[in-house]
């Protein structure tokens, strides 16, 4: 065990000096070990934490269609216009369990940042088990911000309880919508309104727009939201011409200085690693299970002989003591 775990901290040491020294392919391998949850990204983690906490991390969600990935475009452009530094783009589907890749990456419209070495742009889906991307993406965020990367846009796709945690995972979470999709209804009923940090109307040309903005306007007032001295702006974008993107980095930027200044920050990422934890450990729990006690206790539950309480208590108390292996 000992000398396996020493292999793969040696190379892995190497790949980690290229990733810092900026090299993409070093750092697409370690997000495929991330994605494909090897055995490796523990000692990976474990070596690339001191480097990290440097990244601001923007989540951007909404509808397919709505505008992600043009927003995310004119985004990247304005940050890089306005002299920021280098910034990666995580898509992550949560509702395909495999896309090869092609998601984000391949796309024509970030076509116009492929040439740019500053901007590393990578698509992530699940591997299909529930609880997958839980993990992997703040593992995602972990490894693109050692790598040190200043800005990380994490886009997901759809609206639905997924799509909320993993927001729910950026600093700066932007939910949007765009006339004539019926979003506001259902990212009232994902729980997205509550998480959402700036709300964007995107394709502002087109009409019904207003009526998007009060519609929206009208569900945040019914929202139940935590106490707090941020009110989530609701701006209108034309992302394909560009109007209302300066708009959208400069809410961005207060709110960034919000959670600056606030403490919201410190609670935010440490809420981010709460969700990384337990993710890990319910997936450790359910690698313990063994398969035969569950069948065995299956059957006396089903014949009527122990209660459902009393066998998970005993499926626990069984595996408690057991060594875990991440
Ligand atoms: P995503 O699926 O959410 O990433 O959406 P895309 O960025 O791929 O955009 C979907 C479609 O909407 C594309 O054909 C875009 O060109 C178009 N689109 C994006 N922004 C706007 C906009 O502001 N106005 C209009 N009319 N179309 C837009």
């Amino acid at each position: 065990m000992a000398g396996t775990e020493s292999t793969g901290t040696e190379s892995t040491g190497t790949e980690l000096d290229r990733v810092r020294a900026g090299d993409t392919r070093a750092l697409a391998r370690l997000i495929s070990l991330v994605e494909d949850e090897s055995p490796r990204v523990r000692s990976v983690m474990k070596e690339l934490l001191p480097a990290t906490g440097g990244a601001r991390v923007i989540g951007l969600t909404g509808s397919p269609g709505v505008g992600k990935s043009t927003v995310t475009g004119a985004l990247v452009g304005a940050f890089r216009a306005g002299g920021g530094g280098r910034v990666a783009v995580l898509a992550v589907d949560p509702t395909s369990p495999f896309t090869g890749g092609a998601l984000l990456g391949d796309r024509v419209r970030m076509q116009q940042h492929a040439t740019d070495e500053a901007v590393f742009i990578r698509s992530m889906a699940s591997r299909g088990h529930l609880g997958g991307l839980a993990a992997s993406t703040p593992q995602a965020i972990r490894v693109l911000d050692a790598a040190g990367f200043e800005l990380i846009i994490i886009e997901t796709v759809g609206v639905g309880q997924a799509e909320v945690a993993i927001a729910s995972l950026a600093d700066s979470v932007v939910v949007l919508l765009a006339p004539g999709m019926g979003d506001a209804i259902q990212a009232a009923k994902a729980g997205i309104l509550e998480v959402a940090d700036i709300f964007v109307v995107n394709k502002a040309d087109k009409p019904d727009t207003q009526q998007v903005v009060r519609d929206l306007r009208n569900m945040i007032a019914l929202t139940e939201r935590e106490p707090a001295d941020w009110k989530p702006p609701i701006i209108t974008t034309v992302a394909m011409t560009g109007e209302g993107i300066e708009e959208l980095v400069s809410r961005l930027d207060a709110h960034w200085s919000w959670l600056n200044s606030s403490g919201e920050l410190a609670r935010r990422r440490q809420a981010r690693a709460r969700e990384e934890i337990t993710a890990l450990a319910f997936a450790a729990l359910r690698g313990r299970l063994s398969a035969a006690r569950v069948d065995a206790l299956a059957r006396q539950v089903a014949d009527g002989s122990v209660d459902p309480f009393q066998a998970a208590e005993e499926l626990l108390n069984h595996h408690a003591g057991a060594d875990t292996e991440f």
